[in-house]
């Protein structure tokens, strides 16, 4: 053992709803696990994104552990979208009631991992000088937890405070009052402005690319129906692992139907609001011209709120089919744009040149502001993961093998880098689904995994380079199959100059994507090299 350093059977990089459960999971089993977090408390991106307005947009009684009925009995969801303090606060609870807090180290980032070949371990080193070693190592990284700040020239000489969405500070921002400006109209972007526009004295909003979205139409969450929803939990559960989150999926195409039936059923999910509006017809997402009905319904929806034609003609999106960049909802975000203290400005049209200490300047006019909000999204799936510098056999570097894109077997294990696990990462249904439906799925099959390398005294697990070429080629056509491709988004890295542009997310549904990981499983880890204890590892 390195001198000092603590010896796990796994260690797991991450506090958030992924983390949690591995730990709660394989802690049950008796294995020795650490959990280390670069936050000073439990919640992942649940902890960091406290701006104003954030809140998730799959319904609260979705968006649960549904592992222990009686959790899932006794919390008592307030709204139909929960924000993120109530989100916050689940997950602290989650952390006391199976006294989960002892077995985690806060404020530690693990900069390195290294898999020792000798000794059949990860050996990691946290920026705190702190050395760890298990058998296993379990990535729950997040797949949106790597913020990225905008590279615009001059950005670090403007004086005024300086926000990313997704690391807000714990204490609050007071804007009130200020001239703010706000980069980014994403997720994240479409929550913050409407609560920035009704505090800054000013609000300017650079929009880069106007995006797609739907009203929340959020509302507290009636006793009644939280008890029905409830009385039925197991089904809703067994549905979602099917079919991720339980929108109202159509057995109809959109030109199955009359032009007036098709309009009768956008507007009726518009005004149920939220993601199950992009389920209105079952070829949305694969026929372009279908896609193009549900687009203009949005775009006259954008027209009939923001008056001004060119306000509302900025606004729409026309440079992407509806739901291939992460469809948003919102609460009043096309409303901002009639109030007198909002202005937006069209960046594509108008690029930003440069900042100075007090501003922006945008075509030769300067734009005065006191602070500057950025919601400028993350290096998605996969940069929290190579933000490590982790090192399998033979010292190869993940980031060297990663250079062309991911390459994974499942999504959750990579060849040459033998017992690290990852969880929701690129390969794997991940962001395309609820995310707890995931992260519970891929602890299970990871956990079993364990369970059978000790069963079967085996030392070291890791795809076979062939199979995962094949899980590779099948992820690339899955993706191919949808219109997902073509839009610039961050499922494809897009987002992020000199990123591999591949489709990340395997978009199966998830519950074909269970099935396939579980006949690897029953097959003995089909396409896996499993090394019993004995033998050293082959090179
Ligand atoms: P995002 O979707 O990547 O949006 C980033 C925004 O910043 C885009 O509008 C982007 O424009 C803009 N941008 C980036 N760099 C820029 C630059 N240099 N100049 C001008 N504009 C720039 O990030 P996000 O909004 O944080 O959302 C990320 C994901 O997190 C979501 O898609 C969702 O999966 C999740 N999320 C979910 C919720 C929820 O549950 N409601 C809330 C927040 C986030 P381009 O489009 O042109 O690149």
């Amino acid at each position: 053992m390195t001198q000092g350093a603590h010896r796990d059977d796994v260690v797991v990089i991450g506090a958030g709803f992924a983390g949690l459960y591995a730990l709660h999971t394989l802690r049950g089993l008796g294995y020795r696990v650490t959990v280390v977090d670069a936050a000073a408390d439990v919640g992942g991106v649940w902890y960091w994104n406290r701006y104003p307005g954030a809140r998730c947009d799959v319904e609260s009684l979705q968006y649960s552990y549904s592992f222990d009925e009686q959790l899932e009995q006794e919390w008592q969801w307030t709204e139909r979208y929960a924000g993120q303090p109530e989100i916050l606060r689940y997950i602290q609870h989650v952390a006391e009631r199976f006294d989960l807090r002892r077995s985690i180290r806060f404020n530690t980032r693990v900069v390195s991992a290294e898999f020792d070949e000798v000794r059949h371990l990860w050996r990691l080193r946290t920026q705190e000088g702190l050395d760890l070693e298990a058998s296993y190592c379990v990535m729950a990284t997040g797949a949106l937890s790597l913020p990225r700040l905008p590279d615009i020239p001059g950005i670090e000489s403007f004086q005024g405070p300086v926000h990313h969405t997704g690391a807000w500070p714990a204490q609050g921002v007071d804007l009130s009052g200020l001239r703010v400006g706000v980069i980014g109209t994403g997720s994240s972007g479409i929550q913050v402005i409407p609560q920035l526009a009704q505090h800054a004295a000013h609000l300017t909003v650079f929009q880069r690319t106007a995006n797609f979205s739907i009203p929340a139409w959020n509302r507290p969450l009636a006793p009644q129906d939280q008890a029905a929803f409830k009385s039925a939990y197991r089904e809703h559960r067994a549905r979602a692992r099917e079919i991720g989150t339980l929108y109202e999926f159509s057995d109809k195409g959109a030109f199955d139907v009359t032009p007036m039936e098709r309009e009768r059923e956008f507007e009726r999910r518009w005004d149920k609001g939220g993601v199950n509006f992009v389920h209105a017809f079952n070829d949305l997402s694969t026929n372009k011209a279908a896609n193009d009905t549900i687009a203009d319904f949005v775009r006259a929806r954008i027209r009939r709120i923001v008056k001004d034609p060119a306000v509302a003609q900025s606004l729409c999106p026309y440079d992407h089919p509806l739901g291939t960049k992460r469809i948003c909802v919102d609460t009043g975000y096309y409303e901002t744009f009639i109030r007198p203290n909002v202005r937006l400005v069209d960046v594509k049209k108008t690029p930003i040149d440069r900042f100075d200490s007090s501003g922006v300047w945008v075509a030769g006019q300067h734009v005065k502001i006191d602070a500057l909000v950025c919601a400028t999204g993350y290096d998605a799936l996969t940069g929290a993961v190579l933000a490590i510098d982790i090192r399998g056999r033979a010292g190869s570097r993940l980031r060297d093998k990663w250079a062309q894109g991911p390459r994974t077997l499942l999504g959750i294990m990579t060849a040459g880098f033998p017992n690290l696990f990852i969880i929701t990462g690129a390969g794997s249904p991940s962001v395309l689904v609820n995310m707890i439906v995931g992260i519970e799925h891929h602890v299970q099959w990871i956990t079993d995994c364990i369970e059978y390398m000790k069963a079967s005294g085996q030392s070291t697990i890791e795809p076979s380079v062939q199979a995962e070429d094949r899980w590779v080629e099948h992820v690339n056509a899955a993706a191919n199959r949808t219109l997902l491709p073509l839009a610039n988004s961050w499922f494809l890295g897009a987002n992020i100059p000199g990123k591999p542009r591949v489709f990340m997310p395997y978009a199966a549904k998830i519950g074909v994507y269970r099935r396939e990981c579980q006949a690897v499983a029953d097959k003995g880890y089909e396409g896996f090299v499993l090394v019993p204890k004995t033998q050293p590892l082959q090179a």
